[in-house]
């Protein structure tokens, strides 16, 4: 069996090596990971420029393969070109950071086993709150779990898994609870600086403070010291709002058509 493991933070970063670790054995676990960091750039992909690849190795040793690309491309090149096909799944992580609530739309890591999802593997994006006592080697043995227990079961066609682990030590953690996506924004803001020449630039502050409280997301489920999983869609359709829209009065548009069909709407 296959695994294709990659992340956001890079190839070198603490996280990856820590999830490869505890996968040994379950399979043959092949790294293709950025080779610098990528975390924030979502699912963004290289069009206008090379993608080189390079073999890396940690203290002497065959670590995996480094990209110069984005977390997207890492897996689109792994299964197209370095790997030569399908593996049995994809898992990326373990970031340094929760990925919870929008931050998910933003988040390398989470658009890696997006990726996975729309080449029809099964995917597991995993992260660790990093603002407390995080404890990475123990979110690498349970994540080895959630994998295992993913591999009996499967998902349904487009559909991931999103893991969060809360920022606290080990004996400590409360338990695991299946979450929905936090979906109000965060507080944040802008820092404003002046440069050694006098001009201004601009630092985005990632937000913490929640604006809205909502039961059951994946946000609330770290913060009460829960391990959080979600499972995700990347299909963005607002399935139940499609009838509704299809009763707006579309009068004035219908009548430069005639022949409009409305998947809400009888015509
Ligand atoms: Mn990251």
């Amino acid at each position: 069996m296959k695994i294709l493991l990659t992340n956001d933070d890079g190839v070198y970063a603490q996280g990856i090596g820590a999830i490869r670790k505890s996968l040994q054995g379950l399979g043959e676990v092949v790294v293709v990971a950025p080779d610098s960091e990528q975390s924030g750039v979502g699912h963004s992909i290289t069009l206008a420029h090379p993608l080189r690849v390079r073999h890396v190795y940690v203290d002497g040793e065959f670590f995996g393969y480094g990209v110069g690309g984005s977390p997207a491309d890492c897996v689109k090149l792994a299964v197209m070109e370095i790997m030569k096909g399908q593996p049995r799944l994809v898992v990326s992580g373990i970031n340094l950071g929760s990925n919870t609530g929008i931050h998910v739309l933003y988040s390398g890591t989470v658009a890696a086993a997006i990726e996975g999802a729309i080449l029809g593997i099964p995917a597991v994006a995993l992260s660790l709150d990093v603002s407390g006592f995080p404890d990475l080697e123990y979110a690498a043995i349970i994540s080895r779990d959630v994998i295992e227990l993913l591999l009996k079961h499967d998902l349904p066609r487009g559909s991931l898994l999103n893991v969060n682990f809360p920022s606290i030590k080990r004996g400590e953690i409360k338990g695991i609870r299946i979450t929905k996506q936090y979906t109000y924004s965060f507080e944040e803001s802008v820092d404003r600086r002046k440069d050694p020449a006098g001009k201004t630039y601009y630092w985005l502050v990632g937000g913490r403070e929640i604006t809205v409280e909502e039961k059951g997301t994946d946000i609330e489920a770290i913060r009460q010291g829960y391990i959080s999983i979600t499972p995700l869609r990347y299909d963005l359709t607002n399935h139940e709002f499609i009838r509704k829209m299809g009763q707006w009065d579309w009068g004035q548009l219908e009548q430069h058509f005639g022949n409009s069909t409305f998947l809400g709407k009888e015509v």
